[in-house]
Protein backbone atom coordinates (compact mmCIF):
# COMPACT_ATOMS: atom_id res chain seq x y z
CA UNK A 1 0.00 0.00 0.00
CA UNK A 2 1.98 2.81 -1.24
CA UNK A 3 1.28 6.32 -3.00
CA UNK A 4 -1.70 7.06 -1.27
CA UNK A 5 -3.80 9.55 -2.79
CA UNK A 6 -2.87 12.57 -0.51
CA UNK A 7 0.66 12.30 -1.17
CA UNK A 8 0.94 14.39 -4.26
CA UNK A 9 -0.55 17.03 -1.89
CA UNK A 10 0.84 16.41 0.87
CA UNK A 11 4.46 16.56 -0.66
CA UNK A 12 3.85 19.86 -2.44
CA UNK A 13 2.39 21.35 0.77
CA UNK A 14 5.05 20.12 3.55
CA UNK A 15 8.05 19.51 1.68
CA UNK A 16 8.46 19.11 -1.70
CA UNK A 17 9.55 22.01 -3.09
CA UNK A 18 10.00 22.05 -7.04
CA UNK A 19 11.93 18.30 -7.28
CA UNK A 20 10.22 16.18 -9.90
CA UNK A 21 6.38 16.30 -10.40
CA UNK A 22 4.87 17.49 -7.46
CA UNK A 23 4.28 21.35 -8.21
CA UNK A 24 6.90 23.64 -6.55
CA UNK A 25 5.76 25.81 -3.38
CA UNK A 26 5.68 29.25 -3.40
CA UNK A 27 9.08 30.38 -0.91
CA UNK A 28 8.36 33.88 -2.29
CA UNK A 29 6.80 35.22 0.54
CA UNK A 30 8.40 33.49 2.98
CA UNK A 31 10.91 35.17 5.31
CA UNK A 32 13.32 34.31 7.62
CA UNK A 33 12.56 35.10 10.98
CA UNK A 34 15.05 35.21 13.25
CA UNK A 35 14.90 34.26 17.57
CA UNK A 36 17.93 35.15 19.94
CA UNK A 37 18.25 31.98 22.60
CA UNK A 38 21.52 32.84 23.93
CA UNK A 39 24.12 35.39 23.14
CA UNK A 40 25.70 34.32 19.79
CA UNK A 41 23.13 31.86 19.56
CA UNK A 42 19.79 32.32 17.71
CA UNK A 43 17.01 30.15 15.92
CA UNK A 44 16.20 30.57 12.25
CA UNK A 45 13.20 29.45 10.98
CA UNK A 46 12.18 30.08 7.23
CA UNK A 47 10.22 27.70 4.85
CA UNK A 48 12.52 24.04 6.03
CA UNK A 49 14.15 22.42 9.07
CA UNK A 50 14.36 24.75 11.72
CA UNK A 51 18.04 26.20 11.49
CA UNK A 52 20.36 26.88 14.74
CA UNK A 53 23.13 29.64 14.16
CA UNK A 54 26.05 29.59 16.91
CA UNK A 55 28.61 32.56 16.68
CA UNK A 56 32.50 32.29 17.55
CA UNK A 57 35.78 33.82 16.50
CA UNK A 58 33.95 35.95 14.38
CA UNK A 59 32.67 33.05 11.93
CA UNK A 60 29.24 31.25 12.78
CA UNK A 61 28.76 27.63 12.72
CA UNK A 62 24.71 26.72 11.26
CA UNK A 63 22.83 23.51 12.30
CA UNK A 64 20.85 22.57 8.95
CA UNK A 65 20.76 25.03 5.63
CA UNK A 66 16.74 24.69 5.15
CA UNK A 67 15.53 24.35 1.10
CA UNK A 68 17.69 25.12 -2.02
CA UNK A 69 14.94 27.84 -2.17
CA UNK A 70 15.69 29.53 0.65
CA UNK A 71 19.05 30.07 0.70
CA UNK A 72 19.77 33.64 -0.55
CA UNK A 73 17.19 34.97 2.88
CA UNK A 74 18.91 32.32 4.81
CA UNK A 75 22.52 33.67 3.45
CA UNK A 76 21.00 37.24 4.23
CA UNK A 77 19.72 36.15 7.81
CA UNK A 78 23.31 34.89 9.11
CA UNK A 79 25.04 38.42 7.28
CA UNK A 80 22.38 40.11 9.42
CA UNK A 81 23.54 38.72 12.68
CA UNK A 82 26.98 40.64 12.38
CA UNK A 83 29.16 37.69 13.60
CA UNK A 84 30.82 36.71 10.64
CA UNK A 85 30.66 34.76 7.47
CA UNK A 86 29.09 31.09 7.73
CA UNK A 87 32.38 28.48 8.37
CA UNK A 88 30.83 25.62 9.01
CA UNK A 89 27.24 23.78 8.62
CA UNK A 90 26.41 20.40 9.69
CA UNK A 91 23.45 19.03 8.64
CA UNK A 92 21.07 16.90 11.06
CA UNK A 93 19.96 14.73 8.40
CA UNK A 94 20.03 14.18 4.57
CA UNK A 95 16.10 15.53 3.86
CA UNK A 96 16.40 18.66 1.03
CA UNK A 97 14.35 20.42 3.48
CA UNK A 98 17.32 20.27 5.68
CA UNK A 99 20.36 20.22 3.71
CA UNK A 100 18.47 22.80 0.37
CA UNK A 101 21.08 25.56 1.60
CA UNK A 102 24.14 23.30 0.81
CA UNK A 103 25.65 24.75 -2.02
CA UNK A 104 25.20 28.27 -2.30
CA UNK A 105 26.33 27.90 1.49
CA UNK A 106 29.70 26.23 0.30
CA UNK A 107 29.58 28.67 -2.59
CA UNK A 108 29.94 31.30 -0.02
CA UNK A 109 33.22 29.61 1.57
CA UNK A 110 31.39 26.98 4.19
CA UNK A 111 32.79 23.65 4.82
CA UNK A 112 29.85 20.88 5.08
CA UNK A 113 29.39 18.26 7.58
CA UNK A 114 27.16 15.18 8.04
CA UNK A 115 26.84 12.03 9.23
CA UNK A 116 28.61 9.17 7.02
CA UNK A 117 25.64 7.98 4.93
CA UNK A 118 24.30 11.57 4.23
CA UNK A 119 27.04 12.16 2.06
CA UNK A 120 25.87 8.76 0.15
CA UNK A 121 22.20 8.98 0.04
CA UNK A 122 23.12 12.65 -1.14
CA UNK A 123 25.18 11.40 -4.03
CA UNK A 124 22.22 9.48 -5.74
CA UNK A 125 19.03 9.77 -7.04
CA UNK A 126 16.88 8.50 -3.37
CA UNK A 127 13.07 7.59 -3.25
CA UNK A 128 11.15 8.14 -0.07
CA UNK A 129 8.60 5.75 1.80
CA UNK A 130 5.02 6.53 1.60
CA UNK A 131 5.07 9.84 0.11
CA UNK A 132 6.15 7.81 -2.58
CA UNK A 133 8.44 10.56 -4.02
CA UNK A 134 11.76 10.61 -5.99
CA UNK A 135 14.96 12.94 -4.83
CA UNK A 136 17.32 13.78 -7.51
CA UNK A 137 20.59 13.34 -6.64
CA UNK A 138 22.48 16.44 -5.31
CA UNK A 139 24.97 18.24 -7.33
CA UNK A 140 28.56 17.59 -6.03
CA UNK A 141 29.17 21.08 -4.28
CA UNK A 142 26.25 19.88 -2.07
CA UNK A 143 28.14 16.85 -0.70
CA UNK A 144 29.41 17.21 3.24
CA UNK A 145 33.49 16.99 3.15
CA UNK A 146 33.82 16.30 6.18
CA UNK A 147 31.74 12.61 7.57
CA UNK A 148 30.94 12.12 11.27
CA UNK A 149 31.12 8.69 12.72
CA UNK A 150 29.65 8.47 16.13
CA UNK A 151 30.12 11.34 18.01
CA UNK A 152 31.98 14.43 17.35
CA UNK A 153 32.63 17.69 19.60
CA UNK A 154 33.71 21.09 18.45
CA UNK A 155 34.51 24.20 20.22
CA UNK A 156 33.64 27.11 19.25
CA UNK A 157 34.20 30.17 20.43
CA UNK A 158 33.18 30.03 24.01
CA UNK A 159 30.47 27.40 22.98
CA UNK A 160 30.81 23.93 22.94
CA UNK A 161 28.92 22.09 20.71
CA UNK A 162 28.29 17.99 20.82
CA UNK A 163 27.13 15.77 18.19
CA UNK A 164 25.79 12.35 18.15
CA UNK A 165 24.76 9.60 15.82
CA UNK A 166 21.44 8.35 16.36
CA UNK A 167 19.19 6.31 13.66
CA UNK A 168 15.48 7.62 14.47
CA UNK A 169 13.94 9.66 11.73
CA UNK A 170 16.77 8.79 9.30
CA UNK A 171 19.27 6.27 9.77
CA UNK A 172 22.22 9.10 9.21
CA UNK A 173 20.47 11.38 12.12
CA UNK A 174 22.72 13.82 13.96
CA UNK A 175 21.92 15.88 17.46
CA UNK A 176 23.55 19.30 17.94
CA UNK A 177 23.90 19.68 21.79
CA UNK A 178 25.39 23.05 22.91
CA UNK A 179 26.23 23.01 26.70
CA UNK A 180 26.80 26.53 27.05
CA UNK A 181 23.55 27.76 25.81
CA UNK A 182 21.96 25.03 26.69
CA UNK A 183 20.05 24.36 23.44
CA UNK A 184 19.64 21.23 21.87
CA UNK A 185 19.06 20.65 18.41
CA UNK A 186 16.85 17.52 18.23
CA UNK A 187 16.55 17.74 13.86
CA UNK A 188 13.48 15.43 13.09
CA UNK A 189 13.52 12.99 15.57
CA UNK A 190 10.97 16.24 17.29
CA UNK A 191 8.28 17.31 15.07
CA UNK A 192 6.62 19.98 17.31
CA UNK A 193 3.61 20.42 15.87
CA UNK A 194 1.86 17.10 14.80
CA UNK A 195 3.03 13.67 13.87
CA UNK A 196 6.15 13.51 12.45
CA UNK A 197 7.56 11.64 8.97
CA UNK A 198 9.97 8.70 9.34
CA UNK A 199 12.20 7.56 6.37
CA UNK A 200 12.09 3.73 6.63
CA UNK A 201 13.43 3.43 3.24
CA UNK A 202 16.87 5.26 4.58
CA UNK A 203 17.10 3.28 8.05
CA UNK A 204 14.27 5.50 10.29
CA UNK A 205 12.25 3.20 12.50
CA UNK A 206 9.72 4.01 14.88
CA UNK A 207 11.94 2.63 17.75
CA UNK A 208 14.58 4.70 16.40
CA UNK A 209 12.86 7.61 16.94
CA UNK A 210 11.17 6.76 20.52
CA UNK A 211 15.27 6.23 21.48
CA UNK A 212 16.66 9.40 19.92
CA UNK A 213 13.76 11.08 21.77
CA UNK A 214 15.04 9.92 24.80
CA UNK A 215 18.55 11.09 24.61
CA UNK A 216 17.77 14.42 23.38
CA UNK A 217 15.98 14.25 26.80
CA UNK A 218 18.76 13.13 28.87
CA UNK A 219 20.52 15.69 27.36
CA UNK A 220 18.42 17.70 29.04
CA UNK A 221 18.07 19.79 32.31
CA UNK A 222 14.73 21.68 33.20
CA UNK A 223 15.57 25.27 31.57
CA UNK A 224 17.01 22.90 28.15
CA UNK A 225 15.14 24.97 25.07
CA UNK A 226 14.85 22.34 22.25
CA UNK A 227 14.91 23.23 18.45
CA UNK A 228 12.85 20.63 17.22
CA UNK A 229 13.28 19.67 13.47
CA UNK A 230 9.97 21.11 12.75
CA UNK A 231 7.63 23.97 14.49
CA UNK A 232 7.97 26.00 17.45
CA UNK A 233 10.91 25.87 20.39
CA UNK A 234 9.74 23.27 22.78
CA UNK A 235 10.90 22.76 26.30
CA UNK A 236 11.57 18.72 27.91
CA UNK A 237 8.00 18.26 29.12
CA UNK A 238 6.53 19.18 25.76
CA UNK A 239 8.83 16.55 24.10
CA UNK A 240 7.78 14.30 27.12
CA UNK A 241 4.16 14.49 25.56
CA UNK A 242 5.35 13.70 22.21
CA UNK A 243 7.43 10.99 23.02
CA UNK A 244 4.37 9.36 25.40
CA UNK A 245 2.43 9.90 21.21
CA UNK A 246 5.14 7.58 20.13
CA UNK A 247 5.03 5.29 22.24
CA UNK A 248 1.35 4.69 22.59
CA UNK A 249 0.61 4.71 18.78
CA UNK A 250 3.90 2.16 18.55
CA UNK A 251 2.10 0.02 20.89
CA UNK A 252 -1.52 0.09 19.29
CA UNK A 253 -0.12 -0.66 15.87
CA UNK A 254 2.14 -3.61 16.96
CA UNK A 255 -0.68 -5.21 18.75
CA UNK A 256 -2.72 -5.32 15.92
CA UNK A 257 -0.20 -6.76 13.48
CA UNK A 258 0.51 -9.46 15.76
CA UNK A 259 -3.42 -9.98 16.04
CA UNK A 260 -2.88 -10.33 12.42
CA UNK A 261 -4.71 -7.56 11.45
CA UNK A 262 -3.41 -5.98 7.66
CA UNK A 263 -2.34 -2.24 7.40
CA UNK A 264 -5.63 -1.38 5.60
CA UNK A 265 -7.84 -2.59 8.49
CA UNK A 266 -6.10 -0.62 11.25
CA UNK A 267 -6.26 1.77 9.08
CA UNK A 268 -9.45 1.87 8.47
CA UNK A 269 -10.12 1.69 12.76
CA UNK A 270 -8.55 4.64 13.29
CA UNK A 271 -6.86 3.23 16.34
CA UNK A 272 -5.86 6.29 17.88
CA UNK A 273 -8.98 8.73 16.77
CA UNK A 274 -8.60 11.01 19.89
CA UNK A 275 -5.02 11.33 19.19
CA UNK A 276 -5.06 12.25 15.68
CA UNK A 277 -8.04 15.15 16.39
CA UNK A 278 -4.75 16.85 17.76
CA UNK A 279 -1.60 15.58 15.98
CA UNK A 280 -3.36 14.20 12.72
CA UNK A 281 -4.11 17.21 11.23
CA UNK A 282 -1.30 19.95 10.58
CA UNK A 283 1.42 17.59 9.21
CA UNK A 284 1.08 14.09 8.22
CA UNK A 285 -2.36 12.31 8.33
CA UNK A 286 -2.99 9.17 10.95
CA UNK A 287 -3.14 6.77 7.88
CA UNK A 288 0.74 7.89 6.88
CA UNK A 289 1.94 7.59 10.39
CA UNK A 290 0.11 4.14 11.06
CA UNK A 291 2.14 3.18 7.67
CA UNK A 292 5.60 4.48 8.79
CA UNK A 293 4.92 2.56 12.04
CA UNK A 294 3.60 -0.27 10.11
CA UNK A 295 6.64 -0.20 7.83
CA UNK A 296 9.45 -0.28 10.85
CA UNK A 297 7.65 -2.72 13.22
CA UNK A 298 8.29 -6.76 13.39
ZN1 LIG B 1 13.46 14.98 7.63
Amino acid sequence: MRGYPFAAALAAALLIAGAGAAPAQDFGPIQVRTTELAPGVHLLQGAGGNVLACAGDGKLLLIDADYEQMADKLLAATAALAAGPVALVVATHWHFDHVGGFAALADAGAVLAAHASVRDWMAAPQHLDVLDHDVPASPPSALPGICVGDTLTLRWGDETVGLRHVAGHTGGDLVAHLHRADVVHAGDLFFNCGYPYIDTAHGGSIDGMIRGVEYVLSLCGPATRIVPGHGPLASPDELRVYLGILEEYRRIVAAEKAAGRSLEEVVAARPAAALDEQWGRAMFPPEAFIEMIWLSTP
